[in-house]
């Protein structure tokens, strides 16, 4: 049952008196639940509780963290219709997706799980000593990676499971052995408390310490500020606006100790079509990035928002069928009010600049809150001059820039800010021909998609969901896959330590069974 309450540890606390309610953009009306938003005192307890739970929570061994992972997705998938109908109330997003992304969520707890279970993502170096080396001895060295400390996780609007309050960030973040602590996102509050409902569950049921997960509600930017500030929390994750995640950004680093922000944010996801493409595939293809533009109400980060191809009569063909496809399909429901209306002013900003034509708009009556899906065109020039033009329109929207010739499309392409995935339509090997476009394109991305669309990001060990800022604050991370646990630990020595007080995974014996390197050589063996 939903309470409105915060979860401080494992317990449940409404101190303060000031109260929100989500939602329902869908009936557009405010759903009935209060959610009673966090006082100081609760904020300061929860931080000085994942404090405490640290200094156990940091060495639990990796079968008992998996166990606990393994229990959220148990509990997340226990919660049933329930959990389901809710996120529905929250966001006007359909049952296909909100079980698609429960799905998703409860894949990358496992994931995780198996990860610690194994073992090696401990990246264990081992350099044995060499006691008669000439002119001096070498030291016996050690190292590991370990756990950060105390996580701020803050979710998206657009990902009320899987990048929310147990979604990657914080699967991650438990499975590095930090405690967690949520800044529950406003618009789905009550989907946010039935999911920590399940992680307090999962943290009691496999003995885990109070503390080693906290759910803050809050309604404004004002928590997440104190929470950023507070000295215990020692590093935040951030998926939402370029303009949250920088601000959160810059008041990390103005703490007196300086702690990392790990922000996923916006991207427009350039689509490159080449020539040949164009020419023979041309209309496949306006027809499957019309169905891309459009999923999920273009409210996902990989959304393709801008098209860019030379000037020719294919691409004058693709434009009119895009545009013909994309008003075939019947406009969705946006998140919410507030994201509804960002996008009407967002397309309104865009199409006020000159040198821009509409040439898809999506006109007919739709139902309160659905976005109206619009594609535009213009010159590689003006777009090349005009930086308004590159921003994310977060929503149905999509820019086609039709360039002179290839060069002006790789001079565009160096000039774009960075992106989380950019994507080469190719027709037979013609993307061979274009090594210096392709480079160039790889230099503002971090994940390139060939023939494909950007929208849905596999989780799986290899992908890269991050990129050169603004798409994240560190593109040397992923904020999906495994690899994602990099971002909440750091390396650490040990020299010449007895052998016996040394951890698990770095002592002789090798107890753990794990791959580690041992005087520069990947082994499981024992020393
Ligand atoms: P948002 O408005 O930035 O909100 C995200 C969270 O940050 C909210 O809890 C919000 O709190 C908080 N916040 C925002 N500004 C803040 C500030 N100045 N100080 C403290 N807290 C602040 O983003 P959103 O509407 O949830 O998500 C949409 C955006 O996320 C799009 O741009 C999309 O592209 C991006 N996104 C990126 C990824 C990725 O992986 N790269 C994934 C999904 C979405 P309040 O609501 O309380 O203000």
């Amino acid at each position: 049952m939903i309470t409105g309450k915060n979860y401080i540890g494992n317990t449940k606390s409404a101190k303060g008196n000031r109260t929100y309610q989500t939602f329902n953009p869908k009936l557009n009306l405010e759903n009935e639940q209060l959610f009673t938003e966090a006082t100081n005192l609760e904020i300061d307890e929860a931080v000085a509780l994942a404090s405490e739970a640290f200094k156990s929570f940091r060495t639990t061994p990796g079968l008992k963290k998996a166990a606990f992972l393994n229990a959220i997705a148990d509990e997340i998938l226990a919660l049933d219709d329930t959990l389901i109908t809710q996120y529905c109330t929250e966001t006007g997003l359909p049952v296909g997706r909100a079980i698609g992304e429960r799905g998703r969520t409860v894949g990358q707890l496992r994931a995780f799980a198996e990860l610690v279970t194994e073992g090696s993502w401990v990246e264990a170096s081992i350099d044995t000593a060499i006691p008669n080396r000439k002119p001096l001895p070498k030291s016996d060295i050690r190292k590991m990676l370990i756990p950060l400390g105390p996580v701020v996780v803050f979710g998206a609007s657009n990902f009320p499971l899987a990048y929310s309050t147990a979604g990657g960030d914080t699967a991650a973040a438990l499975a590095a052995g930090c405690p967690v602590i949520v800044k529950s996102h406003p618009m789905h509050a009550g989907t946010g408390e039935l999911v920590a409902a399940a992680v307090v569950k999962a943290a009691e049921k496999t003995g885990m310490p109070n503390g080693v997960f906290s759910n803050i509600n809050s309604s404004g930017i004002d928590i997440g500020k104190r929470l950023v500030q507070h000295p215990g929390v020692k590093a935040v994750g951030f998926t939402g606006s370029i303009r949250g995640g920088r601000a959160l950004y810059d008041l990390a680093a103005q703490r007196e100790e300086p702690i990392p922000v790990f922000a996923e944010m916006g991207s427009v996801n350039p689509v490159i079509l080449l020539p040949k493409a164009l020419e023979n595939k041309g209309t496949d293809w306006a027809k499957i990035y019309a169905g891309s533009i459009t999923v999920g109400t273009g409210q996902f980060c990989t959304n393709p928002g801008l098209l860019l191809g030379v000037k020719s009569k294919a691409l004058d063909n693709f434009v009119k069928t895009l545009s013909t496809e994309i008003l075939k399909l019947e406009p969705t429901c946006m998140l919410h009010p507030y994201i509804h209306n960002s996008f009407e002013s967002n397309k309104q900003r865009a199409t006020n600049q000159r040198g821009l034509e509409v040439v898809a708009k999506y006109d007919s009556e739709v139902a309160i809150n659905h976005a109206r899906q619009m594609v535009a065109t213009v010159d590689g020039s003006i777009f090349l001059d005009n930086n308004t033009l590159h921003q994310e329109v977060f929503g149905p929207y999509s820019l086609v820039v039709q360039c002179e010739n290839m060069e002006e499309l790789i001079a565009i392409v160096s000039k774009l800010e960075g992106q989380l995935t950019g994507t080469v339509l190719s027709e037979g090997n013609e993307a061979a021909n274009f090594t210096k476009l392709i480079s160039t394109l790889q230099n503002r991305v971090g994940r390139i998609i060939y023939n494909g669309v950007p929208t849905g990001v596999e989780v799986c060990p290899s992908m890269v969901h991050g990129g050169p800022y603004p798409s994240s604050t560190d593109s040397r991370f992923t904020a999906v896959g495994v690899n994602s646990i990099k971002r909440w630990v750091r390396p650490f020595s040990y020299q010449d330590w007895p052998n016996e007080l040394l951890p698990e995974a770095l002592k002789n014996e090798n107890p753990l069974g794990i791959s580690r390197l041992v005087n520069n050589k990947q082994s499981k063996a024992k020393i």
